[in-house]
């Protein structure tokens, strides 16, 4: 393929990349987005493998064949509650990516670059090194702690700040001695600072605790960009350099949403550890009291009760893959009259938007599924509110303790409805580790077992309440005929 055809199908593949981007921005145009992006890598990956610089078509295979199987298999077997694990060590891939590309390129200079041009490569180097290293080992602990592996408490160690800081430090001062290196010479501070960027990374994200992941997950999808930019620069690869500018800022961006969401500082987030110590270290004080058992009947006349309720879902509600009869029941109370919605936290699940995918998935009408700045004021004129499967994002301490590890953050206020039904299958903790106060409320009853099947019960109930009243409605009309 000539180098103009190669030009031309890379602009392709860029603007497609950006309207992909655009489609994900909202629900209704997320499929299109998936397929733009589709389209986009395709073309992609064929002007690439078509181009004039590839020449070693069996190596290419040898390695892709694999490679497209193994990620075919797992993408189709993943389920929706693992796929943060996945893109997790996906980004490790990307991160590992560009530390061998940047080292071999150290190992395989360019004659053709002198002066200016060497020294602006050898730099593109070690920053692509240095972010690659650190998205690699960062991005291997979050798998870890989301994979419930590495314990999702934040590791606090002692003037981990002063830590980082000498790791960073280290790293600048390697710097200066790789760029005034000669020949090879400069192979050694490089690998130096590839090892002290691992570990770098690896205790930043260890410094961060359960709550916080979401930010630490899409700050990571924005380092990968970076790191996959950093690679594009060293093989003077334009599309990589679009590419991964495009996943780099966007990451950034939800980041920072993700920061404003939780009301947390995005410089101390990128430090590692939340709370800068005060709430982090200590632990929240131990919610107690009596919790109070309900069953499937007594919630299933509560709705029939209700004028509005609320439907709070969670992570549970993922695990348990309840959302399709949680949509019927929502279809039945809106037939019968009543104010049905969802209310979803920001960081509900273990991805960005992942309640709203399932409820999409559910067919849940997108008008009736708010966020949580746009229904946090309702709960206090609502009926009944249901929390399927939800935990730490429903957890009043955030606001009312201030030793509390996620002291600050924007929870839903469910608490203040008139009634409060909780769907799981025990007392115990959500993602974070943390107590819950909720439980124990005067206006929470809880409705053990799993979300699904307790879901489907008051379903049942609620089609048996439809038969009956529809039963009796055949009667009376033969009874006056
Ligand atoms: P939580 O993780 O706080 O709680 C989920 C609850 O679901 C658990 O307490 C569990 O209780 C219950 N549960 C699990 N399985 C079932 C089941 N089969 N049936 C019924 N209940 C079940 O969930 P939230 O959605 O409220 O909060 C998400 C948490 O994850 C936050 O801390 C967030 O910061 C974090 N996180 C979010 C990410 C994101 O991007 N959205 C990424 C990484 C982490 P029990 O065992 O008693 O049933």
């Amino acid at each position: 393929m000539s180098n103009n055809l190669v030009t031309v199908a890379y602009i392709a593949a860029s603007v497609l990349f950006i309207l992909s981007l655009g489609g994900l921005s909202n629900q209704e145009t997320a499929r299109k987005g998936n397929i733009y992006g589709i389209i986009g890598m395709a073309i992609a990956f064929v002007a690439t493998a078509l181009s004039a610089d590839v020449t070693g078509y069996s190596t290419l295979a040898a390695v892709i064949l694999p490679g497209v199987m193994i990620g075919a298999i797992v993408a189709s077997r993943v389920a929706m509650t693992s796929m943060p694990e996945l893109v997790a060590i996906l980004h490790s891939f990307v991160g590992l990516a560009a530390v061998l590309v940047g080292v071999a390129n150290y190992l395989q200079p360019d004659p053709t670059l002198i002066g200016t041009e060497e020294t602006i490569h050898q730099l593109e180097i070690f920053i692509g090194v240095f972010i690659g290293a650190i998205t690699f080992t960062g991005s291997v602990v979050a798998f870890g702690k989301l994979r419930a592996i590495i314990s999702s408490k934040p590791l606090m160690l002692p003037a981990r700040h002063v830590l980082n800081l000498a790791m960073l430090g280290a790293s600048i001062w390697l710097g200066f001695q790789f760029m005034s290196a000669a020949g090879m010479a400069g192979l050694q501070p490089l690998l130096i600072m590839t090892a002290i960027a691992a570990v770098l990374g690896l205790h930043l994200v260890m410094g961060i605790g359960g709550a916080d992941m979401p930010v630490v997950i899409s700050m990571l999808n924005s380092y990968s960009g970076w790191a996959a930019a950093a690679a594009g620069f060293m093989l003077s690869n334009d599309l990589l350099i679009v590419t991964g500018a495009l996943v780099g800022s966007s990451g950034a961006i939800l980041s920072y949403i993700m920061c404003r969401a939780m009301n947390r500082s995005f410089i101390s987030v990128i430090l590692g550890g939340f709370g800068a110590g005060a709430a982090a270290n200590q632990s929240s004080s131990p919610a107690t009291g009596q919790a109070i058992p309900t069953t499937v009947e007594e919630t299933a006349d509560l709705l029939g009760g209700a004028k509005s309720v609320i439907i709070v879902p969670g992570y549970g509600m993922a695990v348990a893959q309840a959302q399709h009869p949680v949509s019927e029941i929502t279809k039945i109370l809106r037939d019968r009259g009543k104010t049905v919605r969802f209310g979803i936290h920001p960081v509900a699940g273990r991805l960005p938007g992942h309640m709203n995918v399932l409820l999409a998935e559910a067919n849940v009408p997108y008008d009736i599924v708010l966020e949580m700045d746009e229904i946090n004021e309702d709960f206090s004129e609502t009926d009944l509110v249901l929390v399927i499967g939800a935990n730490d994002t429903v957890n009043p301490s955030a606001i009312e303790d201030p030793s509390s590890p996620i002291a600050g953050m924007p929870v839903l206020e469910v608490w203040k409805a008139a009634n409060v039904v909780v769907l799981k299958r025990s007392l115990s903790t959500g993602y974070a580790g943390i107590d819950n106060p909720l439980f124990y409320r005067e206006n929470t009853q809880m409705l053990f077992g799993d979300a699904k099947t307790n879901v489907s019960a008051i379903l049942g109930k609620l089609l048996e309440a439809e038969a009956s009243k529809a039963a009796s409605g055949t009667v009376k009309v033969l009874a006056t005929a």
